[in-house]
């Protein structure tokens, strides 16, 4: 797959609806015929392989992820969950094995962002969550989401169709490297996913008065950005406390004005999000943040406004599934439980089927970008672990 790339961008970058994505996925699907598989581009544009099962009355269990990349993106994010899925269908040929379930592996279309400003569009299609306002959302060259899919082999007119419901996937398997640091500064090589993060985002607005830097002594000032500066260590100290779930908060943006080196700071706009597997500690971390920030305010002589801008939901993974995959992994190599901090296909499957994901270490806990990195042993021992859940899920749904 690190052969189809767009060689004029950084590190390995294949974007969805490019000539180097088509490349990729060609020849993805030749090897899915090779292996003896049917294979379908669905009405979201995925791409699909399927072997049958014994029982033809029962769902099929899935193995998906991603083909696309961030532009100077890695050779794994994404790619290692896609092969993994192919590989054991090699493995099962091969080996003669026969599931009750059918198994379907599935390259999504388009999970990193897009250039349209949606993400997991592949997922999104097959599960019927991609609205009229998405498909009709156009990237820079006028081209909209609705003919994009329909150039990449897709039926944007049939997508509520030919969507997926509850029961017609008996579950969603995914194998995903952490992104983080985690397994490797634990020794670990295996990780049980225990779910998906939620993330609330809001924007806080703190405005003083702008005046002159040099003439306003210190103690007669409404410094805006000291406030800011205050309120962003305050989160910091709230969410670093041990909390019943890992919790992790980030003030990533911050705007400035008047943005001078000779004014005070008259007004400053960030934005915060809160992410953790635990929505009401979520709540609690922001009631306490919201308390502090009324007495900052009321000290510092400042109107500090917090609005929400969005909240999505967490996804736990069900206890029962989490077991299998957990025994699947301890079979293979030391498991880790942990709670993904980044959103995933197995996000929109969570809305049909039931899901489940392993982990496999992140060197130095880096994703999207060039050094992007695991180790062929740590991808097969994924991929063992992997097959070994599938198996147990086989004989138990
Ligand atoms: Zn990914």
């Amino acid at each position: 797959m690190a052969t189809f790339v767009d060689r004029t961008k950084p590190g390995w970058t294949r974007r969805p609806f490019t000539t180097w994505y088509e490349q990729g996925r060609n020849w993805l699907r030749q090897q899915m015929l090779a292996c003896g598989m049917e294979v379908e581009i669905d009405a979201a544009a995925n791409l699909i392989g399927r072997i049958a099962g014994s029982e033809s009355n029962l769902p099929p269990i899935m193995i998906g992820s991603h083909t696309d990349t961030v532009t100077g993106g890695g050779r794994f994010d994404g790619i290692v969950g896609v092969l993994a899925g192919l590989e054991i269908v090699r493995r099962i040929k091969e080996t003669g094995t026969l599931l009750r379930h059918p198994l379907e592996i599935v390259d999504f279309t388009a999970e990193e962002p897009s250039e349209f400003g949606i993400s997991t569009i592949g997922s999104r299609g097959m599960v019927n969550n991609l609205t009229e306002e998405m498909l009709a959302r156009q990237d820079m060259t006028g081209l909209s989401l609705r003919d994009a899919i329909k150039m990449a082999g897709g039926d944007p007119e049939r997508l509520a169709a030919r969507a997926r419901k509850k029961g017609e996937v008996a579950l969603y398997l995914e194998l995903h490297i952490e992104q983080g640091p985690v397994l490797e500064q634990t020794h670990n090589q295996l990780g049980v996913v225990t779910g998906i993060v939620g993330i609330h985002r809001y924007r806080v607005v703190v405005e003083g008065k702008a005046n002159h830097a040099g003439t306003t002594p210190m103690d007669m000032r409404f410094d805006a950005l000291t406030g800011a500066s205050q309120l962003i260590l305050e989160l910091e100290a709230i969410c670093r406390e041990p909390h019943v779930e890992p919790v992790v908060g980030t003030v990533g943006k911050l705007h400035v004005e008047p943005n001078a080196a000779n004014v005070i700071p008259g007004s400053v706009m960030f934005e915060l999000e809160v992410r953790s597997l635990d929505t009401g500690l979520l709540e609690q971390i922001m009631r306490r943040f919201q308390k502090r920030a009324a007495e900052i305010g009321k000290s510092r002589t400042l109107n500090i406004s917090i609005d929400s801008l969005s909240k999505s939901e967490a996804i736990r993974v069900d206890e029962t599934i989490r077991q299998v995959i957990a025994e699947a992994c301890q079979n293979t190599a030391k498991t880790a439980y942990l709670p993904s901090g980044a959103g995933h296909d197995a996000n929109q499957l969570a809305k049909i089927a039931p899901i489940g994901m392993i982990f496999v270490p992140s060197k130095d806990g880096r994703s999207h970008c060039s050094e992007e990195w695991t180790d062929y042993a740590d991808v097969a021992r994924g991929v063992e672990a992997l097959a070994r859940a599938v198996m147990s899920f086989d004989q138990q749904l």
